[in-house]
């Protein structure tokens, strides 16, 4: 037998096996000696330096005029064009300060749907015939961009001969400074004008969820103009040393480990969650939240997840559009800042099989000039009546459109998380909790059909006005609910870890807005036949809270009764990403979407389009990772295994009697042959699964391929993984060629 794992030092001695395990083993050394990077705190009040780096109103005062700052402002609040002349200004202004701060580049900085984001810097500097060099950046090009759209998903909406898309500006998001180059939030568009991003749907979503939420706002108070949906979203994530992830393949290229048994010790104790910070870690926190104050990112909250290794963090909700864009920044400043500790972060929704994944909870609520939150129960009859307006408009909004929203959230990575009984199944349902159910109960029960007397609508009016404000810390925590109230927001938590906030606050925002024009048509006819209208509003409310009452769940989501349960109730329960995304082109979506001009047929088609080939791509990469993983780490390390097994078995022959040879070589015997049987299927299932993966690329339609992918190739990952799985408990563990589970989830 070898000696000691060390022996790889002695790099002139390595033997080919060893060799197998120094990427590994290299890998744990450098752990050995990393420390906490020290993080350069600045020696200011995070108030001195919050928002630094982003153009904001105070900046704008500085450096434009101050007809250029009502202009933007007014089309930040009030959605204005800003005329040419007037951008040109703006751009002077911006380029003034970000050259002030040392700037040479500037980038318009979109959401294509690839996922991540997307940037083209550009030089200030332009060469003139005269003075030879100057900085220049002039309105134009502040406010649009033509990058090829060609090489972005675009799901057919671009022809080769029409393959422009462009960038303009979208002035609600102020530009930031990243990396010493200027970042100016844009949408992206197509030549032909259809959205070819995550903004610019989410833009119009909210533009009508504006419209709508004021209109229902007049009833109760005429001084509400405006309305935002507001957005806190809580990131979780793993870190994973980078030295580790370097000897980890399919982490590099999946986001996820394909393979890997079980840590004997994982989360069964319970002792990660809201623990104390590993030192590396909250170094790194730290770094990165100095990065994001800068940027004007408000980061409130960091802590342990229930994983080992896993983490989360949370701002102070904003509106959201704004919010939108600070999570996709922030993910991009934590990949950066994890370079300098030495770490990776991990978003994928599920990176460790049989720990926890990670979402994205995105809490939403509605948020008037006024200064109130529309979710939040008020003090009076009054503001609860609007309260309840909006909480059971909202409630209806998500039960019309469970199979959108579902499809909001669909991804190849979620779909190892949703219904995997440690996020919410997949199952769309609403949880209120026992008090407002009550107070929903006696609306159901107390409101009538025809006229109230006087009294009966004054009880009904002071039991409104009960509703208590401490309602915010009675609401139970049930974490099993995919879209739960919890006293003064709803909280959508079946968001992907690794999704952009802007699918599903495009879908929810729309869903809540046609609802409350439903609600408003609605009561207005009534009124119109003469019923008061604060009776009118009751009575609407009682017909959806009895209609949407299927959708409420208040008990254990992760339960087969559930499943049962929601069935009875006809809810569906897609756990199929490709099924899932099937609601982005039914006719209701179609026709949804059409009504209030957030997509087009032909955009939600594209759409659909790139979904479904996204998946079957991620699929066919991460098939193609095992299947080399299988072949060239595994099989090679094992049969090196087997053959120690062999020689000694062979050793054992030469010095022992036979009897006691059959016996002592009996346990051997049963290993090599374990080995070799389950080497066998690993080799037979990869091969039918490059069989199956050949079968499903000859397919021309892409919603055949993904089906095939998903019924005939996917099957082999959890096959194959099964047996590596085991092999790597059998396997000698100094030759064993991947950082172990252990080693991926605890070392630090
Ligand atoms: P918890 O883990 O208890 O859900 P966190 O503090 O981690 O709570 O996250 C709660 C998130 O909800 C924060 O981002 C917070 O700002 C946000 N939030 C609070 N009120 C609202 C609101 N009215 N609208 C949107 N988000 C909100
Ligand atoms: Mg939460």
């Amino acid at each position: 037998m070898r000696g000691c794992t060390c022996k790889f030092l002695n790099l002139h001695k390595l033997n080919f096996d060893i060799i197998m395990a120094t990427i590994r083993f290299k890998a744990l050394e450098a752990l050995m000696t990393r420390q906490a990077v020290p993080v350069e705190q600045p020696l200011k009040k995070t108030s001195e330096y919050f928002a630094e780096n982003v153009f904001d109103k105070r900046k704008m005062k500085e450096f434009l005029s101050k007809e250029a700052f009502e202009t933007v402002n007014d089309a930040v609040e009030n959605g204005t064009r800003i005329p040419r002349r007037i951008a040109d200004q703006v751009s002077s202004g911006m380029k003034a300060w970000a050259l002030s701060k040392g700037v040479t580049h500037y980038t318009h900085w979109f959401h294509p749907l690839t996922g991540a984001t997307a940037e083209k810097h550009d030089a200030f500097f332009e060469p003139t015939t005269s003075d030879g060099v100057i900085e220049s950046f002039d309105g134009g090009r502040l406010v649009q961009q033509e990058p090829d759209a060609s090489s972005f998903p675009n799901g057919g909406l671009r022809n080769t001969f029409e393959a422009r898309g462009y960038t303009a500006w979208d002035p609600s998001s102020p530009a930031f400074i990243f990396d010493l180059t200027l970042c100016i939030p844009t949408i992206f568009v197509s030549y032909t004008g259809e959205a070819l991003d995550y903004k610019s749907p989410l833009l119009k979503s909210l533009a009508l969820l504006n419209d709508a939420a004021v209109d229902v706002c007049q009833m109760f108070d005429k001084n509400v103009t405006k309305v935002h949906a507001t957005l806190g979203w809580e990131q979780e994530y793993f870190l994973v040393d980078s030295a580790l992830y370097m000897a980890r393949p399919d982490l590099m290229l999946t986001g996820r480990t394909l393979m890997g048994h079980a840590s004997a010790k994982d989360q069964q104790l319970e002792d990660h969650y809201f623990g104390t910070i590993p030192t590396r870690a909250s170094a790194f926190m730290r770094d990165f939240e100095i990065e994001a104050y800068k940027l004007g990112i408000p980061i409130k909250t960091r802590h342990n997840e229930v994983a080992p290794n896993q983490f989360e963090c949370a701002p102070v909700y904003e509106e959201a559009n704004l919010a939108v864009d600070h999570n996709m920044l922030l993910m991009d400043v934590m990949r950066k800042v994890a370079k300098r500790h030495n770490f990776k972060v991990l978003f994928h929704e599920k990176p460790f099989k049989g720990v926890n994944g990670s979402g994205k909870h995105n809490n939403f609520s509605m948020a008037t000039n006024t200064g109130v939150n529309l979710l939040s129960p008020g003090k009076n009859p009054k503001s609860n009546m609007q309260f309840l307006t909006f909480m059971v408009n909202t409630i209806k909004a998500v039960h019309e459109n469970a199979d959108l929203l579902r499809a909001s959230i669909a991804s190849s990575g979620n779909e190892h998380r949703l219904g995997g009984s440690e996020a919410p199944p997949a199952i769309v349902s609403v949880f209120i909790g026992d008090y407002l159910t009550k107070v929903l109960d006696e609306i159901e029960t107390r409101v009538s059909e025809k006229k109230m007397s006087p009294d009966e609508k004054t009880e009904l009016k002071l039991d409104i006005g009960r509703i208590p404000e401490i309602l915010l810390d009675n609401t139970d925590r049930n974490r099993t609910s995919p879209f739960a109230f919890t006293g003064n927001r709803f909280e959508f938590r079946a968001v992907g870890s690794n999704a952009n906030c802007a699918s599903p606050m495009t879908f929810l925002t729309l869903a809540v807005a046609d609802q409350l024009k439903k609600f408003k048509t609605e009561v207005d006819v009534k009124v119109e036949t003469g019923i008061k209208r604060d009776e009118a509003i009751f009575q609407v409310l009682k017909d959806y809270i009895i209609s949407s009452k299927p959708i409420r769940f208040d008990g254990n989501g992760y339960g087969q009764e559930w499943t049962a349960e929601a069935e009875k109730r006809g809810l569906s329960n897609v756990k199929e990403t490709v099924k899932a995304l099937k609601a982005f082109v039914s006719d209701e979506t179609k026709s949804l979407c059409a009504r209030h001009k957030i997509f087009t047929e032909r955009e939600l088609v594209a759409r659909h389009e790139i979904k479904v080939e996204h998946y079957t791509k991620k699929l066919q990469i991460e098939s193609r990772v095992l299947g080399d993983l299988a072949t060239n780490h595994i099989i090679p390390t094992v049969y090196k295994y087997q053959n120690q097994l062999i020689e000694n078995v062979r050793g054992l022959k030469q010095v022992l009697d036979s009897k006691d040879f059959d016996q002592i070589a009996g346990i051997q015997l049963q290993t090599i042959k374990e080995i070799s049987g389950r080497i066998a299927l690993i080799k037979i299932k990869d091969k039918n699964m490059i069989e199956a993966r050949k079968k499903a690329n000859a397919v021309e339609d892409i919603y055949e391929k993904a089906r095939l992918y998903f019924e005939e190739v996917k099957p082999y990952l959890s096959e194959i993984r099964y047996h590596i799985d085991h092999l790597e408990l059998i396997v000698d563990n100094e030759i064993w060629p991947l950082p172990k589970y252990r080693e991926l989830l605890f070392a630090r």
